[in-house]
């Protein structure tokens, strides 16, 4: 009866090993954490907190434009626009994006015609300074390309004012699709900027 009870342990343990040897053992696998947690929140930028403080009237377009210079910021441009054109107003533009020379790079100001939701000047033809927001990137895309942070915290902002005005995709527009004008100049990549658009 023993030497029974040894065989079937001595069975057993050799069908085991016999199952490890043949590769049917797997040794248990790490299974890694990452897939167990909670899918990461979309970060709301901070620009889109700043934004949302502000009443919007109609808009109907997007206007985009270039400094073409190679530096600058909102309060620079505002000075020239008061002290050199003469606009009382000051700042064409409703937002600046900065290229780390004058203002951060990316960074993105918000001038005083958006704040106080009046037209702008920077198209040079009445019905878009009036219904179309004005976007200027600093730098001069005839000569340099837009910096990775200038590009992303456009799409941000484009996006953002696509949702909160309801501007369709086909209303966001280079300033020389309305004038005769290189603006924003030969280099700025239009159609990568409407492929990160939202339509509508
Ligand atoms: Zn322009």
């Amino acid at each position: 009866m023993l030497f029974k009870w040894k065989s079937y342990v001595f069975i057993f343990f050799a069908i085991v090993f016999s199952l490890y040897l043949c590769g049917c053992y797997a040794p248990p696998t790490f299974k890694p954490v990452t897939s167990m947690r909670p899918p990461p929140r979309k970060v709301e930028p901070y620009i889109v907190s700043q934004l949302n403080r502000y009443y919007v009237r109609d808009w109907k377009y997007i206007v985009i434009h270039h400094s073409a210079s190679s530096s600058g910021s909102a309060v620079e441009f505002d000075k020239y626009h008061r002290e050199k054109r003469g606009w009382e107003n000051g700042l064409g533009y409703h937002f600046v994006i900065g290229n780390g020379i004058g203002s951060g790079d990316g960074q993105i100001e918000i001038g005083g015609r958006w704040i106080n939701q009046i037209d702008g000047a920077h198209a040079g033809v009445q019905e878009y300074n009036h219904h179309g927001i004005g976007i200027c990137l600093v730098g001069n895309f005839n000569d340099s390309y837009p910096t990775a942070a200038q590009m992303a915290s456009l799409s941000i902002l484009v996006e953002y004012l696509q949702g909160r005005c309801r501007i369709p995709s086909e209303n966001i527009i280079m300033h020389r699709h309305i004038r005769e004008t290189e603006c924003p100049g030969r280099n700025f990549p239009y159609y990568k900027l409407l492929a990160q658009t939202v339509r509508y």
